[in-house]
């Protein structure tokens, strides 16, 4: 096999800005932790260890200059770029390009769902990938030609069906490159972690997420227990399951979870988790493997009006799941957003003392965004609360603009969020939870230092 100079780029950002960039999404981090870039994660199993090279230029804190000096010769250049930061990653790109010309350049990202941003980095590249399985080997050192581009494949937005679920195999990912001290996934009992996927995309269809927009892929059970194996072997006790939703394929997932208990393999473990996922006896198994922590996504307190934009929890899926985690001892996480079209103040503040009434481990409350390629975005701009070119540069923290509602302005949207954690995480009585649950020093640490950051960000 011909040796490769590969580099993988998570550029820097606007005042350094903690960006994660995925390709399907992109987040402000809201405290001051950055996870392990797991798209990059999936890439590196394309190539051998020795063959490239990855820049952080966020956790590493580098400057463009600094990092287009660190790449020499590169073969192949892997980009990640992000809406919210657009102008920025678009002149890094620009850069790396003039420096050098000859080299591949695939660039990923959220933006690409819009037709404009795939136009402005056209010049620049050899492909934008849509997903970290979309292309093969041969076709990324170009001794193939390239089958599908994803978005440009017959004008459709990918090869494959967007809902069907897709198989995709992945060769072993090289885990050990991607564990820079700064990486923290604030829900892990360890500081030292890795993501795993057993799915990539997500099979539920929220208008206002870009997730919905990328197609469903996961792998089979045997191959995600290989990968678990030679993870418990390099001496990591955390996994963060970076699927979209935890759960899906069910079979794949059971097999996957009874192989752990089976071979005792004592993860600590946390990942994303979909309502209507829930069952007793997968929750059970989930926990019996190691599962400490599930995020999912409450939203609001009137879950009626979510409907509108494709959520539908089915009956009382939610408040089955919330129940049961207590009972089973799995620490919840709620996600919420805030600022959606037609909510009120009074809304809000009714799901901020909701989110408090539930008595949940954590909350994460977020921004109605327009994302590109979500309904808000498409609804915003024909209201023209939005305008086209001026519609870039949003995240779900409100780092530089937050988006007007009908009733609220983004800046009293941005108040509303910033209330809605101080008001969650600043109660006596919610430390005192913490604390009785802390399991071990590693584990102490790791809180207070989120806590510490989560405060001061949303100060
Ligand atoms: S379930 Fe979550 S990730 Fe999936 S489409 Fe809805 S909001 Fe996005």
């Amino acid at each position: 096999m011909e040796s490769l100079s590969v580099y993988f780029i998570n550029p820097p950002s606007y005042e350094n800005r903690r960006l994660i960039r995925n390709f399907d999404c992109a987040t402000e981090s809201k405290g001051y932790y950055i996870y392990q870039p797991y798209d990059f994660l999936v890439l590196s199993s394309y190539f051998e260890k020795k063959e490239f090279n990855f820049i952080d230029a966020i956790a590493q804190n580098l400057k463009s200059e600094e990092v287009i000096k660190k790449v020499k010769k590169p073969d192949l250049i892997f980009l990640a770029m992000v809406d919210t930061n657009w102008q920025e990653d678009l002149s890094f790109l620009k850069k790396i390009y003039k420096k050098f010309p000859e080299a591949r350049i695939f660039v990923f990202g959220d933006s690409f769902i819009e037709e404009y941003s795939r136009q402005e980095v056209n010049p620049y590249i050899t492909a934008i990938l849509i997903n970290p399985f979309e292309l093969t080997r041969d076709e990324f050192i170009g001794k193939k030609e390239i089958q599908s581009m994803g978005f440009y494949h017959e004008g459709a937005y990918t090869k494959h069906d967007l809902k069907k679920k897709n198989k995709v195999k992945m060769a072993p990912a090289q885990h050990e490159s991607f564990f820079h001290p700064s990486y923290r996934w604030p829900f892990t009992r360890h500081k030292k972690y890795t993501s795993v996927f057993v799915s990539w995309g997500c099979p539920y269809s929220c208008s206002y997420c870009v997730v919905a927009k990328f197609p469903n892929l996961h792998r089979e059970a045997s191959e995600v227990i290989d990968e678990l194996r030679r993870i418990k072997k390099m001496g990591v006790k955390e996994i963060y399951f970076a699927d979209r939703s935890f759960g899906v394929p069910l079979t794949e997932v059971k097999k996957i979870l009874e192989t752990m208990i089976i071979e005792k393999m004592n993860f600590s473990w946390s990942a994303y988790f979909h309502p209507n996922q829930f069952s007793k006896s997968l929750l059970e198994l989930m926990k019996k493997s190691g599962c400490h922590t599930i995020i999912t996504g409450i939203e609001s307190k009137n879950q009626n009006e979510l409907k509108k934009y494709g959520r539908n929890i089915q009956g009382q899926k939610l408040s089955e799941l919330l129940d049961f985690s207590k009972k089973v001892k799995i620490d919840v996480c709620g996600d919420f957003i805030l600022g959606l079209p037609g909510q009120t103040k009074k809304d809000i503040l009714e799901t901020i003392h909701y989110a408090i009434k539930l008595d949940l481990d954590y909350a994460s409350f977020n921004i109605a965004t327009p994302l590109p390629g979500s309904s808000l975005r498409r609804d915003a701009l024909r209201d023209g609360r939005l305008r086209a070119g001026e519609d870039k540069n949003y995240d779900s923290f409100g780092y530089n603009k937050v988006l007007s509602n009908d009733f609220l302005t983004g800046d009293e949207i941005k108040r509303l969020r910033n209330y809605a954690v101080s008001r969650f995480y600043m109660r006596p009585k919610y430390w005192l939870k913490r604390l009785l649950k802390i399991r071990s020093f590693e584990h102490l640490f790791i809180q207070i230092q989120e806590m510490l950051y989560l405060v001061i960000k949303n100060r």
